[in-house]
């Protein structure tokens, strides 16, 4: 059976007219999909009934399952998705106040061996499909519909488990089904994909013309330290990583944000600090610092808020604009892949 979740409106445009169908039966699909979330084709009343029954027979729409749901003191809800072939994946809704937000997962596992990370526990199984990209979103939008019949997820990160630009075409499709307003309707400056650093694929993703929100996890001023502890610097290092965000900054017309995890004596010294200022000088980025997320089976802590407010003090002072991230549901395994880790040992 072939799903249509996965497919975009114009990659739906040309399958229905590879199958004899008009064009415009594409956006017909998507209105009920999307717009009025309806996944029973006998209730598509403006699709002739031929064609709902070739619907029935050849096509479906299914989203990944809850296996299992954590809802933390602050509202924050973690699922445990199972995806068709039981491979599982990690979804959370987070509750700012200006809006419902999701973070979704790119991958089963990841490969990127980044070492503060608990998604990297588990190597990396497979890319998700579109369907099971865009089914994350549907899924918490069936919860938040049961809180408030109007209630919708409104802003989307890319900052699950897995590396958005290790499934690129994929990602990309996703993105569009979230955009369009047919499909979710989501604004592109509410949608943030977030890379540890894949340069072609920056450059890629600078030429799509998309406004679409782009975070890169940089978390080291100098490729010695960077080298440590994220494994793709040894493929991109900072030169080449710089030079693809100038050309990203110029090309798209949008600046980057730079994620920097402080590690407690590795990377949230004033010296640090300082490089990180010179590093960035020249882009038009921000800093978002991010406190460590503690994970059990790694050994790096947290940084002291003392270090954590001088490192945002030195960059402020020297003019680069920098936030430290909010946190949500430290009760319920809130670091990346923690709660799939936990599971998967549970199962083995
Ligand atoms: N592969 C992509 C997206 C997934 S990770 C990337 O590297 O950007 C999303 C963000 O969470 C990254 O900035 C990542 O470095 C960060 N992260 C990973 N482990 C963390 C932890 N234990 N605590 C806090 N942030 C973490």
């Amino acid at each position: 059976m072939n799903n249509l979740y996965n497919y975009s409106l114009s990659k739906l445009e040309d399958h229905m007219l590879s199958i004899g169908q008009k064009k415009y039966r594409a956006t017909q699909l998507f209105k009920w999909i999307y717009e009025k979330r309806v996944d029973d084709f006998d209730l598509m009343s403006d699709i002739s009934l031929k064609f709902r029954e070739d619907l029935k027979n050849n096509y479906c729409l299914i989203k990944p399952k809850i296996y299992t749901k954590q809802i933390s003191s602050d509202g924050t809800i973690k699922l445990l998705l199972e995806l068709e072939d039981g491979n599982k994946i990690e979804t959370v809704l987070m509750r700012y106040n200006y809006g419902n937000v999701a973070c979704v997962s790119s991958e089963v596992g990841c490969n990127m061996g980044c070492a503060f990370c608990a998604s990297g526990l588990l190597k990396k199984k497979r890319e998700l499909t579109v369907s099971e990209l865009i089914g994350q979103i549907l899924v918490l939008d069936d919860l938040l519909k049961l809180e408030d019949e109007s209630k919708r997820v409104t802003h989307v990160v890319v900052m699950g488990t897995g590396e958005p630009f290790d499934n690129y075409d994929n990602v990309l499709d996703f993105i569009r089904i979230l955009n369009h307003p047919h499909g979710l309707a989501i604004g592109a400056r509410h949608i943030t994909v977030s890379t540890c650093g894949i340069v072609p694929r920056i450059y890629d993703y600078a030429k799509e013309g998309l406004q679409i929100n782009l975070a890169i996890s940089l978390h080291a001023p100098n490729d010695a330290l960077r080298n440590r502890i994220m494994a793709i610097n040894h493929t991109y290092p900072l030169d080449e990583l710089m030079k693809a965000v100038k050309y990203y900054e110029k090309e798209a017309n949008r600046r980057v944000t730079f994620e920097y995890i402080l590690l407690k004596d590795i990377n949230d010294t004033p010296e640090c600090a300082k490089e990180l200022v010179k590093l960035i000088k020249g882009t038009l980025a921000y800093v978002n610092l991010i406190p460590f997320n503690p994970v059990k089976e790694l050994k790096f802590a947290r940084s002291s808020e003392t270090n954590v407010h001088r490192f945002l003090d030195i960059l402020m002072k020297n003019g680069v604009t920098a936030t430290i991230r909010k946190e949500f549901g430290t009760d319920i395994d809130a670091a990346c892949g923690q709660l799939r880790a936990k599971n998967e040992k549970h199962e083995l």
